[in-house]
């Protein structure tokens, strides 16, 4: 179905894979970190990673698995200022600032709406230069649970005010995409390649956008 855009006022967009590019946080996780850890611990970095990613596997999905310092305190490594030495591979993703002037010529009222915590947050909006576009960021650390939950969603609404049957939500998470459909948000599209660099995942059960301009 076409976005009937005389029936949305709000629009959220998540912030990894949907406006930026998911491969700086791949390659971070999966190789920046892992390296760091190995290092620290004196192991290879094979062992490293097997042993992180059991560590991360335990807690998908989960507000832990987005916060920086949860993982700061696990690992033993400073995971904020290994970001902020690494922020080379942090980008937008393609069409992202056409996007937002189309938002915006269209008068909807946007706002970014993620995981992640506010200090990585705080690092990617400078580095990409969309703190200057975007107004509001709600992170789901300050509602107590990850987008994922059920929970979210009902504080989230609590707290800002807008209509589900009236809103936009984009994000390349299948899970948190199920979430806010049976929270009843109407209008749900799902980002089809978010890691430039990582072939396509499997099909989303939602509408799938490659440049998000295209769906203005
Ligand atoms: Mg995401």
């Amino acid at each position: 179905m076409r976005i009937d855009w005389p029936g949305i006022d709000h629009v959220f967009l998540d912030m990894d894979g949907t406006l930026l590019d998911l491969h700086f946080d791949t390659h971070f996780w999966h190789q920046v970190l892992p390296r760091e850890y190995a290092r620290v611990n004196e192991l290879t970095v094979e062992s490293a990673l097997k042993s992180l990613r059991a560590r991360f596997e335990a807690k998908r999905g989960q507000l832990e698995w987005y916060c920086v310092e949860f993982w700061s305190r696990e690992l033993q490594v400073d995971v904020m200022s290994l970001k902020q030495q690494n922020p080379n591979k942090i980008a937008l993703r393609p069409g992202v600032s056409e996007f937002l002037e189309g938002l915006q010529r269209l008068g909807k009222k946007f706002s970014l709406l993620t995981n992640a915590h506010r200090e990585v947050v705080n690092l990617k909006l400078k580095k990409t230069g969309l703190q200057e576009k975007i107004e509001e960021v709600y992170c789901s650390h300050d509602f107590g649970h990850a987008k994922e939950s059920e929970a979210f969603w009902e504080r989230f609404s609590d707290s800002v005010k807008f209509d589900p049957g009236r809103t936009l939500f984009i994000d390349d998470s299948e899970p948190v995409l199920e979430a806010a459909e049976q929270f009843g948000i109407k209008w749900l599209r799902s980002i089809r390649v978010p890691d430039s660099q990582q072939p396509r995942i499997a099909p989303s059960r939602f509408v799938e956008i490659d440049r998000l301009a295209e769906i203005l």
